[in-house]
């Protein structure tokens, strides 16, 4: 009855861009499970779609990283700021080509290599706080790759000033801890109207705007989680988030998809298990394995 719509995002609002529903009181989508249960056609039919996504990436390889300072002001002072794996779009690693043809890109996750996630807190007078439907949200993401995902970091600072300018955003409270990763925070998403749906959940590249991260990956397509900084924000002052909208938003991040399916966005469904489906599946297979030759993974969890 109180199911929320969750529209379809039109292709043109890029890749992992914001998404997933809410409303004005945050709640009520909640478990609503099963509707879309996992099948391997399915799963199978969704990583063709997420491959053929790849396509329509542009990938630069002009940077060598980490990068020197440059004369440009948005890119002046990139070590004082914390942020010498800066790239616009995607970026390749090594200045070498990324393979795309028929390869899922997806992060290492492997007990080395996990994905550092730190928390947000804006403003000189912000308190230091986890919000517990984050912690859910990592929870579920772990559920469902089946190992441990995270490395928690602690809380990265910003002054507002900080932030004002999304070209110029200063990460040096990080320094010492990490040169990247993925920026949880509460307060900070765009919020897009649509249909009549308001969205209030993205993965952007700076706080308070649309449009897509920015991602460094190397040639096997391996997103490199710790280098460049990644936001996912979670409501703002009109709009809220549940613990399903934090583990959709993750799910973009860890998918590198752009669109929605039966049980992810589309049907009433925010997070189901087809979408768990996918991402053990994308997880538990070997990194470059050919999306033809891949394991389905999920039914033997
Ligand atoms: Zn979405």
């Amino acid at each position: 009855m109180n199911k929320l719509k969750i529209p379809l995002l039109a292709l043109s609002i890029s890749v992992v861009t914001g998404c997933g529903g809410g409303d004005s009181d945050g709640g009520g989508n909640g478990g609503n499970y099963g509707n879309n249960p996992a099948s391997e056609s399915h799963t199978r039919a969704v990583l063709k779609a997420i491959v053929a996504g790849h396509d329509n990436f542009t990938v630069y390889t002009e940077h060598d990283f980490p990068r020197e300072s440059s004369n440009h002001w948005m890119n002046a002072g990139l070590t004082e700021r914390n942020d010498e794996y800066k790239c616009q779009g995607f970026c390749s690693l090594d200045q070498n080509p990324v393979e795309t043809e028929g390869v899922i890109w997806r992060h290492d996750v492997s007990e080395d290599n996990l994905v550092p996630v730190y928390y947000a807190v804006i403003g000189d007078d912000a308190k230091e706080e986890i919000d517990p439907r984050v912690t859910e949200g990592l929870k579920g993401i772990e559920a469902a790759i089946d190992r441990k995902v995270f490395e928690d970091k602690g809380f990265i600072r910003f002054s507002d000033a900080d932030v004002t300018n999304f070209s110029t955003i200063d990460y040096s409270d990080a320094i010492g801890r990490g040169k990247g990763g993925l920026i949880i925070s509460v307060g900070t998403a765009h919020q897009v109207s649509k249909n009549g749906e308001i969205m209030c959940g993205s993965v952007t590249s700076a706080p308070y705007i649309a449009g897509s991260p920015n991602m460094i990956v190397d040639t096997n397509g391996v997103l490199q989680s710790d280098k460049g900084w990644v936001w996912l924000n979670l409501g703002n002052d009109n709009c809220g988030f549940d613990t399903n909208i934090v583990k959709h938003e993750l799910a973009h991040y860890f998918m590198q998809h752009d669109g929605h399916f039966d049980g992810f966005g589309e049907n009433g469904d925010t997070f189901s298990e087809s979408t768990e489906a996918v991402l053990h599946t994308i997880y538990n297979n070997a990194i470059g394995a050919p999306v033809e030759s891949m394991s389905y993974t999920w039914d033997a969890k």
